[in-house]
C-alpha cells in the first residue's frame, strides 16, 4: 500500500473522510501528537488500528469526538464529565466514562469503560465533524515507539500501512492527552499531560492522581489503566534518570557521558555547560519546552544508532509530572541518585 502524505487543509480533509467512510485508516494531527484514526463505530475497521500499530489487544482507543453532545451519545455522562469538559474541551483532556452500548467494545478493548476526548487541534475538529462519526485513535506510531509529534515520525512507523497522513506541522503540546477517570465521582489522573492536576484542582476542587502514574507496577498488580501495563515510548537506547540536585546531576552527567560519542545527555538549558566531547541535547527551558521536544529526540537518538542517553529530572509539578512520566517509562524506570556512591554502571536494562 502507497501511503499518500497531504496539507490538513479542506482538500486534505475531505480526502480522509472518504477514507474514514469506506473503513480505512487516516493518520492526523492533534495538538498532542498524531492520531491514527478509524471509524469508531465499524469494528473492522477499529480492530485494523490494532494490526497496523502492532498493538496488544488489551490496550483500549481513544474515542475523538465533535462534542459534549457526541460524547454523551456513547458514554454515561455524570455531573463531573461535565464540569471538566466544559472547562477543558477542547484540548488535551481525556475523560474515562461507563461505555454505553452504541459504542462497539472493541474501542475499549472490551472494558465497560470509555475514552472520549474533542481535540483542540482546528484540523483534527474539522475531520471529526465532517465524518459526522467518532474517530477511534491511538498514537500513530508502531506500538512500543515514541508517539509521532510531526507526519514524518508517523511515516517513518506506518510507511505502506496505512493509506494517507494529514500533515498539519508539529504538535504543539508533544505528549499525548491528560487522562482522567471520573467513572468514581472524583477525578483521579491515570496518565499526566497538558492539562495538570493542579489545573484540574482549580476546575473541580479536587484532583487526585493514580500512585501508579510514576512507578513500575508489581507484575501481579492490576493496572487502573491497560496503557501503564505496557511497555512505552521506548528508544532503542538504553537510557538512564539521573536524579539528585543539579550540582550533583550535573557532576555525575559530565563524568558518565564527556568523551563517548554514541552517549547522548538530554537537559534542560543551564545544567550543563556546552563543551566539547559532550553530545548535550536541549530539553529546552522548562517543562512546556522539553514535553515539546523530548519524543522528537528520542527519536533521532534512534536514528543516529546512539547506545546510551541519560536525561535529568526534572520538578514533578505542573507539566513536570507528565514529562517526568514519559521520561520514566521510556528509560523503563532504570534511575541513578547523583550525589549517593557512584554505582557507575546502571543495571542493564531487560527488554
Ligand atoms: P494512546 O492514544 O496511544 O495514548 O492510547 C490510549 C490510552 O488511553 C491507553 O493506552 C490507555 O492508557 C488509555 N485508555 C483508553 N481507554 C481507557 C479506559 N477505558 N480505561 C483506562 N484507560 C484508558
Ligand atoms: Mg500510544
Amino acid at each position: 500500500m502507497q501511503t499518500l502524505r497531504v496539507p490538513a487543509d479542506r482538500e486534505g480533509i475531505i480526502k480522509a473522510v472518504r477514507v474514514l467512510a469506506q473503513g480505512g485508516l487516516v493518520a492526523f494531527p492533534t495538538e498532542t501528537v498524531y492520531g491514527l484514526g478509524a471509524n469508531a463505530l465499524d469494528s473492522q475497521a477499529v480492530l485494523s488500528i490494532f494490526r497496523a500499530k502492532g498493538r496488544p489487544a488489551d490496550n483500549p482507543l481513544i474515542a475523538h469526538v465533535s462534542g459534549i453532545a457526541q460524547a454523551r451519545e456513547y458514554g454515561r455522562w455524570g455531573p463531573l464529565a461535565q464540569d471538566l469538559a466544559q472547562a477543558f474541551w477542547p484540548g488535551p483532556l481525556t475523560l474515562i466514562v461507563e461505555r454505553l452500548d452504541s459504542m462497539p467494545s472493541q474501542v475499549s478493548a472490551g472494558l465497560p469503560t470509555l475514552a472520549l476526548r474533542l481535540p483542540g487541534h482546528e484540523a483534527a475538529r474539522a475531520l471529526i465533524t465532517a465524518c459526522g462519526f467518532p474517530l477511534a485513535a491511538p498514537s500513530a506510531n508502531r506500538s512500543g515507539r515514541p508517539s509521532p509529534t510531526t507526519a514524518q515520525h508517523v511515516l517513518d512507523d506506518l510507511e505502506g500501512l496505512i493509506p494517507l497522513v494529514l500533515d498539519g506541522g508539529p504538535s504543539q503540546v508533544g505528549l499525548e492527552s491528560t487522562v482522567v477517570d471520573v467513572t468514581g465521582g472524583h477525578p483521579r489522573i491515570l496518565r499526566p499531560g497538558a492539562v495538570t492536576p493542579e489545573m484540574i484542582a482549580m476546575a473541580v476542587g479536587e484532583c487526585q492522581v493514580a500512585d501508579a502514574v510514576m512507578r513500575q507496577l508489581a507484575p501481579q498488580e492490576a493496572a487502573p489503566s491497560p496503557g501503564m501495563r505496557h511497555r512505552h515510548y521506548a528508544p532503542r537506547a538504553r537510557m538512564t534518570l539521573v536524579e539528585g540536585p543539579p550540582e550533583a546531576a550535573r557532576e555525575r552527567l559530565l563524568r558518565l557521558a564527556q568523551g563517548r560519542d554514541d552517549t547522548w545527555v538530554l537537559a534542560l538549558e543551564g545544567l550543563l555547560p556546552r563543551t566539547p566531547g559532550l553530545q548535550l541535547r536541549s530539553l529546552g527551558r522548562d517543562a512546556r519546552e522539553a514535553a515539546h521536544r523530548l519524543f522528537h529526540l528520542l527519536r533521532e537518538a534512534d536514528q543516529q544508532g546512539v547506545r546510551q542517553i541519560y536525561a535529568q529530572t526534572l520538578p514533578r509539578d505542573g507539566l513536570g509530572l507528565a514529562v517526568m512520566n514519559r521520561l520514566a517509562r521510556a528509560a523503563n524506570f532504570n534511575t541513578i541518585q547523583a550525589g549517593e556512591t557512584p554505582d557507575e554502571e546502571p543495571m542493564e536494562r531487560k527488554d
